[in-house]
C-alpha cells in the first residue's frame, strides 16, 4: 500500500512561542494516525525547535528549500547535509513560489531533488500549472516537462524514494481548490507518466495534492484513487484544521486497507 502523508508548509510564518501550539497539536495528531504520516516543513531557523519538540513523537519534519550545492561560498544558502543534522527527513523542492519568485527552473529543481536524496532524505517535488497554462490546454505538457526533468536526473531509483506534490498554481493560497475530479485527472497523468518508466515505482509513489486544502474539502480530495495526501499551506497554521486534514488522510487509509 502507498504511504499516505500530509505535509504542512508553514511558508515564512511562525515565532518561537507561537510554534509551540502547532507542534504540540502535530505531536498529538501524529500519535493518533494509524497509517498516514504527518510532516511539518518549517522555516530554517525553527528546525532546532521542531527537532526538540517532535523527536520522540511520530511526526516527521523537514524544510521548504535547500541548496543544490553540497558546501562552499554560497552566502545565505543551506545544504542538504545541514538539514539532515537537524533530523529532517523531507524537503520541499520546486514549490511554485520558489519557481516564480526566485527563478528556479526545472533543472535547478532536479538538482535540488538529487541533493536531498544524496543525504538520505525524501524530496517532495512540486509540479503544477498556472491558470493561463491550464486555460491554454497545456496542463499535461507543463507537468510532463517538470516531471521529466526530475526523472532524468534522479532516475526511477530516486523517484522510488521521493514524493510528488501536484499543486496547481491557481489554487495555491487563493481559496480556489481544484475539484477532486480535476486533481485526480492530473494525479492519474503523473502516475501514468512514471509508469512508462516503471510500473512498480508508479504504484508506490505518493502523489500529494496541494492548493487551498482545508478540513472541509480534504475528504473529497483524499477519496480519489490517485491522491495520497496533501501539501498544506495556510491550513497548516491552524492546529485544528491541520489535525482534521491529517485524520481525513488516515481514515481513507484505514478504509482502503
Ligand atoms: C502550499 O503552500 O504548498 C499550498 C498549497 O498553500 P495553500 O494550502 O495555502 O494553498
Amino acid at each position: 500500500m502507498r504511504q499516505r502523508l500530509v505535509a504542512g508548509n508553514w511558508k515564512m510564518h511562525g515565532s518561537l512561542p507561537g510554534n509551540q501550539t502547532l507542534l504540540e497539536a502535530a505531536a498529538a495528531t501524529a500519535g493518533r494516525l494509524r497509517e498516514a504520516k504527518c510532516v511539518l516543513c518549517v522555516p530554517f531557523p525553527y528546525l532546532a525547535q521542531v527537532q526538540g519538540a517532535l523527536m520522540v513523537t511520530r511526526a516527521a519534519w523537514g524544510a521548504q528549500n535547500v541548496s543544490h550545492h553540497p558546501k562552499g561560498a554560497f552566502t545565505g544558502e543551506v545544504s542538504a547535509a545541514m538539514l539532515r543534522e537537524f533530523g529532517c527527513t523531507y524537503v520541499i523542492v520546486g514549490h511554485s513560489e520558489r519557481r516564480s519568485l526566485y527563478g528556479e527552473d526545472d533543472s535547478t529543481v532536479s538538482l535540488k531533488a538529487a541533493a536531498v536524496l544524496a543525504e538520505g532524505m525524501r524530496p517532495i517535488v512540486c509540479v503544477g500549472e498556472t491558470l493561463s497554462q491550464r486555460e491554454a490546454g497545456d496542463t499535461e505538457q507543463v507537468i510532463g516537462n517538470q516531471l521529466e526533468a526530475v526523472m532524468d536526473r534522479i532516475g526511477v531509483q530516486g523517484l522510488r524514494k521521493s514524493v510528488v506534490a501536484y499543486e496547481p498554481v491557481w489554487a495555491i493560497g487563493t481559496g480556489r481548490t481544484a475539484s477532486p475530479e480535476q486533481a485526480q485527472a492530473v494525479h492519474a497523468f503523473i502516475r501514468s507518466s512514471v509508469a512508462q518508466q516503471s510500473r512498480e515505482t508508479a504504484d508506490a509513489l505518493p502523489i500529494l495534492y496541494g492548493g487551498s486544502v482545508k478540513a472541509s474539502n480534504a475528504v473529497g480530495l483524499f477519496e480519489m484513487p490517485d491522491i495520497d495526501g496533501g501539501l498544506i499551506g495556510g491550513a497548516s497554521l491552524d492546529a485544528a484544521e491541520f489535525s482534521a486534514i491529517c485524520l481525513a488522510a488516515d481514515h481513507k487509509t484505514v478504509e482502503r486497507a
